[in-house]
């Protein structure tokens, strides 16, 4: 039991120790844990932001340089009229300066020749374009070099690519409306492939001899031409901004590199490149359903040499072919978020340090504090088991008392009891067995000897003229007698021998395993007593006896009639006397 409560105090006193220094360092833990997630989370935040800022800034970019390429075919158009425009009006004023001056000093044919002769060289786009000049009729009078053996016949029947009868119209528009703009498509002069290609023309009727002059550009050609400028200037744009912007169209050409320049001009179809191929056909299907997306795709980072992650963001150029990209290399963001990192790793670590050391001290501070919780519980324990074995003691104590009292108690009864079955066996003024106790003696002393077959003798005796004593001396003194009587009576008698009081004066012996002549030998001696013995009265004092011996299986009632006639037979014969 004390073992037990030991370790009971040992637990109580160690638990505090132990568990309140423990959620100390489980907290801390915590804390520390959560500034690490912190921290990830933080690194995270700074890559993402850098991320999200670089994906704006390629998507502005790409967003810009559509926006700029539009713009820039929305006026090629414009350009090209203009320039057709003022190149006819040049002619056209060289040729009125030519009329002017000489109409007076040369005849029309000779003023023609010269207007002809003079306009003749000019001639833009390798040739492609020139300047014309027609009659009403049709009679072409200046034709670039290739229709040169046109010139002085008429192609007024003449049909553009599409079957339209363009000089008609051209000399019709320069009667009605003096000069304006056409667009027919022709097949080019240096072209073997006999292609028809898109051509605006500018004519103006020169009144002085029913001629009209035009000019004419292809459409291709100047967009060729304006594509050329637009790619330089992208290419200006681009060097001076993080991320090159590139070109490509959906034929596989390379159109703007400004780091690959190996891959400008180039059909990625022409290539024996399947890392190239496979990259364009990302793009191609990234594509395929919109117009613009970011992609992540590989790619030589030419400040690293090393083939790297690169995210980009490509568009498609309206009514181009043209798909026009930025993007960013995975590395780059490290290396811009790692001084930003390295700032959070650094505030970090200090973090880490501050808590570090504020958990050394909250633990030390909750190890005092745990030292004192855990005094206070094992004084309040030890009270309380003193207690306990206080009360345990004064319990064993009341217990002792309780136990001792029952015993007392008991022993009382018994005595108590005894003194009970005393009185009801004993005779109050003898002090023998009374007549209850006596008879049922006897009777158990009969059925002893019926079965033991030794001898059993009883015998009765009466006080004779015991009435003249009372009558004389007093009751009382009656009452002493029968006492003193009992008393001499019982000296004479062995210790087997029983004595009781069978009622007034008279009493019976039960002598157990005695024979007739035994018992007559003692009831002699006993009247002889009596007989001899000075009571405190002068008057002599004897007694009648009879005496008998039990019969086998003789019933008590006719033992005591023999014995009663026996002793009735004694008193019959002058008292003192026995009759057995
Ligand atoms: P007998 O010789 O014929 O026996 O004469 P007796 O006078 O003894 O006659 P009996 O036996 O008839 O009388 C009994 C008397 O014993 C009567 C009564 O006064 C007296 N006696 C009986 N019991 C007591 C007793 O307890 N105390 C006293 N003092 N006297 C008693
Ligand atoms: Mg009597
Ligand atoms: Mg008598």
């Amino acid at each position: 039991m004390e073992k037990h409560e030991n370790k009971i105090l040992k637990l109580i006193t160690l638990l505090p120790l132990i568990t309140i220094p423990l959620c100390m360092g489980l907290v801390i833990f915590t804390i520390i844990g959560s500034l690490n997630n912190n921290l990830n989370n933080m690194v995270k935040n700074v890559e993402n932001n850098f991320i999200n800022t670089q994906k704006e800034s390629v998507k502005d970019k790409v967003h810009s340089m559509v926006d700029l390429i539009n713009h820039k075919n929305s006026i090629i158009l414009k350009k090209l009229k203009d320039r057709i425009e003022d190149r006819v009006l040049t002619a056209h004023k060289i040729s009125t300066v030519l009329y002017e001056q000489y109409k007076d000093v040369k005849t029309p044919d000779e003023i023609k020749q010269l207007i002809i002769t003079t306009l003749r060289p000019l001639q833009w786009n390798n040739q492609e374009s020139f300047i014309w000049i027609l009659d009403y009729n049709g009679i072409f009078e200046l034709a670039p070099k290739y229709l040169r053996h046109l010139e002085g016949s008429s192609i007024l029947n003449f049909k553009d690519s599409s079957g339209r009868y363009i000089i008609k119209e051209e000399i019709q528009l320069c009667k009605t409306k003096g000069q304006g703009f056409l667009t027919d498509t022709f097949t080019k002069p240096n072209d073997i492939t006999k292609k028809s290609y898109k051509q605006i023309a500018f004519v103006k009727s020169f009144g002085h001899y029913d001629w009209y002059m035009g000019s004419a550009e292809y459409l291709d050609t100047a967009t060729k031409k304006s594509n050329k400028e637009l790619l330089k200037s992208i290419e200006k744009i681009s060097l001076n901004t993080n991320g090159y912007l590139f070109i490509i169209n959906t034929q596989g050409e390379t159109l703007l590199n400004p780091i690959n320049k190996k891959l400008l001009n180039t059909n990625v179809h022409d290539l024996d490149n399947k890392f190239l191929k496979d990259t364009y056909a990302k793009f191609i299907k990234s594509l395929q359903y919109k117009n613009e997306t970011f992609i992540l795709y590989k790619w030589k980072n030419n400040q690293t040499k090393k083939l790297e992650k690169k995210l980009s963001y490509i568009s498609k150029i309206p009514n181009t072919n043209w798909i026009i990209g930025s993007g960013f290399y995975a590395s780059s963001i490290k290396n811009i978020t790692e001084k930003e990192i390295n700032k959070l790793r650094d505030d970090y670590n200090l973090k880490i340090q501050y808590s570090i050391f504020i958990g050394v001290i909250a633990i030390l501070i909750s190890l005092i504090v745990s030292y004192f919780i855990s005094r206070y519980i094992k004084t309040r324990f030890l009270n309380y088991q003193n207690n306990i074995i206080d009360k345990t003691k004064e319990l064993k104590e009341l217990n002792t008392t309780l136990e001792h009292k029952v015993q007392n108690r008991t022993i009382e009864l018994e005595k108590h009891k005894k003194s009970l079955e005393v009185l009801a066996t004993t005779d109050a003024l003898t002090k023998v067995h009374n007549r209850y106790s006596i008879m049922q003696i006897l009777i158990k002393e009969i059925d002893k000897a019926n079965k033991s077959e030794l001898p059993l003798c009883i015998l009765m005796y009466d006080i004779d003229h015991f009435k003249s004593v009372n009558d004389t001396y007093g009751h009382d003194i009656g009452d002493e007698v029968l006492i003193d009587m009992t008393k001499v009576i019982q000296k004479s008698l062995r210790e087997i021998d029983l004595l009781g009081r069978y009622g007034g004066e008279e009493f019976i012996i039960i002598l157990p395993n005695t024979t007739l002549n035994d018992a007559n030998i003692i009831a002699q001696r006993m009247r002889r007593c009596i007989e001899k013995h000075k009571f405190r009265i002068e008057k002599k004092v004897t007694i009648s006896i009879g005496l008998v011996q039990h019969q086998k299986n003789e019933k008590h009632e006719d033992l005591f009639k023999r014995l009663d006639n026996l002793l009735y037979k004694s008193k019959a014969s002058g008292r003192n006397t026995l009759s057995s």
